[in-house]
């Protein structure tokens, strides 16, 4: 049935990176999907147990070295292994990409030795979940116009702000968040933003409600609100003034687990696409012998091979260090999206009149899918970037 899931299989992968993929995989199928569509239902309630499971079984320790407990995996089996958990539900493959890709990975890059030590294992057993809150209500793509200020004082920073769209937001242990260390007499621009650890239930940090989504509505985005939050110094992650710029660093990872969300989504797609056309009748035969049909699925199989084909050259850029990286995790996260929205709406047009009812899983795909277009860089910045990555770079390679 998934035999399209599978291909990754025939490339060299250890047995450690088959092992994870496979249990991955089972965890997919057996836990998540049948699952999803009660998370679905459900929106204001975080699925505690499905995230007790996953750190449980190491996919919130994915990326944490194995000097501080973790798993230590190569950036392609973390992306390998995001996919299978995006095919069973897109809503909890997001909040584990961004435990992984963002908090661990900026804390692990420009934390210092304490911070590691005190946050990294508790965040790879899954005690601690993670969350990024860069987003303000009036600070999206233009990320750097955020507004909450963290303010020098004895021992530490007092913070004031509202942060918006939190992904884990809630549930976290720790939030990775940015805030405004110049003075507002004195604005530096993206060089007067600090990166900070928000422990959960400081005093003075209150949580919103869940959103209402259009899709992935199990997971929990949220916003903040700090009110003479007072963080000691340790809190701080490395340069007051450079948080902008791990930002950045951090989300140009971020967005290839974006991507990989994406396939998982486009993979299911197309499995929910296969399976249909040949069950379903009209004139005497399956669907699936209409030709209408099978340019349908023909396409939806070639956009999946090539969005994964580009999140494997992205992930391999990235793993030596290429300098055409950054511009290739922007290509993948593009037509990554675009895929997954392409083949969700092929596939509610597989299925017809059932596809657009919830009876199906396609509704819902087709809802997980947007915002996979939106968060990370919404496709507009993404385009514009390649475009400028591109000069840059002195032209194409
Ligand atoms: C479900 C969900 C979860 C999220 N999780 C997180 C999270 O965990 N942490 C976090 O910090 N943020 C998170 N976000 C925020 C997300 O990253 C932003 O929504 C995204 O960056 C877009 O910002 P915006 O929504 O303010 O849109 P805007 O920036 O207002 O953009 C609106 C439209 O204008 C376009 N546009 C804006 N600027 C330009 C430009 N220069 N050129 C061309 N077009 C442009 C955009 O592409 C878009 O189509 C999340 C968002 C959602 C919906």
């Amino acid at each position: 049935m998934t035999s399209h899931r599978r291909s990754y299989t025939a490339l060299q992968l250890s047995s450690e990176a088959q092992q994870i993929l496979e249990l991955a995989r089972q965890f997919a199928e057996e836990r998540l999907r049948p699952t999803a569509e009660a998370r679905d239902a459900n929106e204001d309630v975080f699925d505690g147990e499905i995230h007790r499971e996953l750190g449980e079984l190491g996919f919130l320790a994915m990326r944490v070295p194995e000097r501080y407990e973790g798993l230590g995996l190569d950036l392609a089996t973390y992306l390998y292994v995001l996919e299978e958990l995006a095919w069973g539900d897109p809503g909890v493959a997001v909040s584990v990409s961004v435990h992984n890709s963002l908090p661990v990975s900026i804390l692990l890059r420009h934390g210092n030795e304490a911070q590691r030590t005190r946050w990294l294992p508790r965040m790879a057993s899954g005690e601690v979940l993670g969350a990024f809150s860069l987003s303000e209500a009036g600070a999206g793509t233009d990320a750097a116009a955020l507004r909450t200020q963290a303010t020098r004082t004895d021992g530490g920073w007092v913070i004031n702000g509202e942060k918006m769209w939190v992904t884990n937001g809630a549930s976290a242990g720790v939030v990775l968040m940015f805030a405004r260390t110049d003075a507002p007499e004195d604005r530096r621009g993206t060089r007067g933003i600090g990166a900070f650890l928000l422990p959960a239930g400081v005093e003075g940090l209150s949580v919103g409600r869940k959103e209402r989504k259009m899709g992935q509505r199990g997971s929990e985005t949220v916003t903040l609100a700090l009110k003479d939050v007072f963080l000691e110094d340790e809190l701080l992650i490395g340069d007051p003034n450079r948080g902008f710029a791990y930002a950045l660093e951090g989300l140009e990872g971020g967005r290839l687990g974006i991507a990989a969300q994406a396939l998982g989504i486009a993979s299911a797609a197309v499995d929910a696409a296969f399976e249909y056309a040949q069950t379903r009748e009209q004139f005497g035969r399956p669907i699936r012998k209409f030709q209408g049909m099978e340019f349908k699925l023909g396409d939806m199989v070639t956009r999946l091979e090539a969005a994964r084909g580009l999140v494997e050259r992205a992930a391999a850029a990235h793993t030596v260090g290429d300098p055409r990286a950054r511009r290739l995790s922007s290509v993948a996260k593009l037509f990554s999206s675009e895929t997954a929205m392409r083949n969700a709406r092929d596939a509610v047009q597989v299925f017809g009149g059932y596809g657009y009812s919830r009876e199906y899983p396609v509704e819902r795909l087709f809802r997980d899918a947007k915002v996979t277009e939106i968060y990370e860089g919404a496709n507009e910045m993404h385009r514009s970037l390649i475009a400028r990555q591109l000069y840059r770079e002195g032209g194409y390679a």
